[in-house]
């Protein structure tokens, strides 16, 4: 079974048809996991878990939004994780791209949603834009039971270190473009057994739909770039990283 690792259909870009959406998913039998980006998102991402037998949820707070949590953030996610349908927490990290939320507030909302994950004992997923270093040394530091690299932009180099920590990484739209001759590489040469396929909908769809709103049921498109890439089938990529989900997450 193909499985989205990482989507966003809580997002507002699917209101207007979002069951028509989760019914193509259920037609093309794609297993998907929704992350959190805030709390009102890690509540809706739990909602469509539950409704959806396809659906899983993660719950967390992600770095734009560091800046606007509430006090007692944590103990609603730790409430929300109890949901049987929750794999995870995330998405989690550093964004020194965009700096919504200032970096202190963002390092320490993130160390605050690892601890939570490791007295849950839930994987966590890891949204790293522009901050690779001061993200693997919180990650060294904290030493999370497991993980996903979001979309994975670092060097092979760091993904070296990040399996050593349990880590695996997940490839989106991206490998399909292109420019993007980092990411086809570091594609084309990790470990097939970390690697996992994401679209992050609804951003970032891969070729040829670069720019139109992206959902799931494009993940057989970057299946196909992936099997390009490291000279296997699509078939084979479809097995390989249902089997490396269930080693990551436990499904
Ligand atoms: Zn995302």
């Amino acid at each position: 079974m193909f499985v989205d690792v990482h989507a966003h259909l809580d997002d507002e870009a699917f209101d207007s048809d979002r069951e028509e959406v989760l019914e193509k998913i259920k037609e093309a039998g794609i297993m998907v996991i929704n992350a959190g980006s805030d709390i009102a998102s890690s509540q809706m991402s739990v909602k469509l878990a539950k409704e959806h037998d396809l659906i899983y949820a993660c719950v967390g707070v992600h770095p734009h939004d560091a800046q606007n949590v509430q006090k007692d953030y944590i103990k609603e996610l730790e409430e929300l994780a109890k949901n049987s349908k929750v794999v995870g927490i995330g998405e989690i990290g550093l964004d020194y791209y965009y700096d919504l939320s200032d970096r202190e507030t963002q390092k320490r909302i993130f160390i605050e949603q690892l601890d939570l994950a490791k007295s849950l004992n839930l994987p966590v997923v890891i949204h790293d834009r522009d901050a690779h270093q001061d993200t693997l040394d919180i990650l060294k530091d904290s030493r999370p039971a497991k993980g996903l690299m979001h979309c994975y932009s670092g060097s092979l180099e760091m993904a070296q270190e990040l399996i050593r920590l349990g880590f695996y990484f997940s490839f989106g739209g991206v490998i399909t473009f292109k420019n993007a001759k980092k990411p086809k590489e570091v594609a084309s040469k990790l470990p097939l057994e970390r690697i996992l396929l994401e679209t992050d909908c609804p951003y970032l769809s891969p070729e040829p739909y670069r720019g139109k709103r992206n959902d799931p049921t494009r993940i057989p498109v970057i299946a196909k770039t992936l099997a390009e890439l490291r000279g296997i089938t699509v078939d084979e990529i479809k097995d390989i990283t249902f089997a490396n989900l269930r080693c990551l997450g436990g499904l």
